[in-house]
């Protein structure tokens, strides 16, 4: 880039990096293998492929158009998963801020294939009785995409078969912080299901639950 972007904007790049930094200090993901993205006019900006988050500035993060084009000439090669991100955007108003990892207990759960059902009544924090599984495709493709968006149609969180985890919200910080509250989760029904039959909630018990988050804004 050649000239420094509009204030505005820097900050938004400058977030992106100290959560993409924290994505790794949280224990979320390890070295180069997630990517996250924020909502930013008439697009979005993304981390890039390939670039340890350390030695990220802010003129490394890449802003691509809703149509998947960049936004300006010249600069890096967003993250291969560039193409659900974008799709998110186009498919949820609702949302402004995408987190995408490959956590440990996630990550086993899809590997095999298993969603987190409703075991926890904090699994309503994703915005249903159950935190879906999106079926595998190849990273990077249209049908991943698809599947994504498919799995998050009235959820803001869900694991990818033999892939990882998305979080989405009206946030960067609710975002991250459910894809961490997701993988607390993971870790807990990875726990409950070796000491044998997990009693699970019932639909009823689930929709008590979700209305009461609904009415106090709050989730403990
Ligand atoms: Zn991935």
């Amino acid at each position: 880039m050649s000239e420094q972007p509009p204030k505005y904007e820097q900050q938004l790049r400058q977030q992106l990096i100290d959560y993409a930094i924290k994505l790794n200090s949280s224990g979320l993901t390890q070295g180069k293998s997630g990517n996250i993205s924020i909502r930013f006019d008439n697009g979005f900006l993304i981390t890039p492929t390939a670039l340890s988050y350390q030695q990220l500035t802010i003129e490394d993060i890449v802003h691509l158009q809703l149509d998947g084009l960049p936004a300006i000439e010249g600069q890096r090669k967003p993250s291969s998963e560039w193409r659900f991100h974008c799709d998110l955007y186009q498919h949820r108003d609702d949302i402004n801020a995408v987190v995408h990892a490959h956590p440990d207990y996630c990550t086993a759960l899809a590997c095999t294939s298993r969603a987190i059902p409703a075991f926890h009544y904090m699994v309503a924090i994703a915005g249903g009785d159950d935190i879906p599984l999106a079926p595998y495709a190849l990273f990077g493709t249209e049908q991943l995409s698809h599947n994504v968006v498919t799995a998050l149609t009235q959820r803001q969180a869900c694991l990818i078969e033999n892939h990882g985890l998305i979080a989405i919200g009206s946030t960067l910080s609710e975002s991250f912080h459910l894809a961490l509250e997701v993988e607390t989760l993971a870790k807990q029904y990875c726990e409950a299901i070796k000491l044998g039959d997990i009693k699970l909630l019932s639909k009823q018990q689930m929709t008590e639950v979700i209305a009461k988050f609904k009415t106090y804004g709050q989730r403990n």
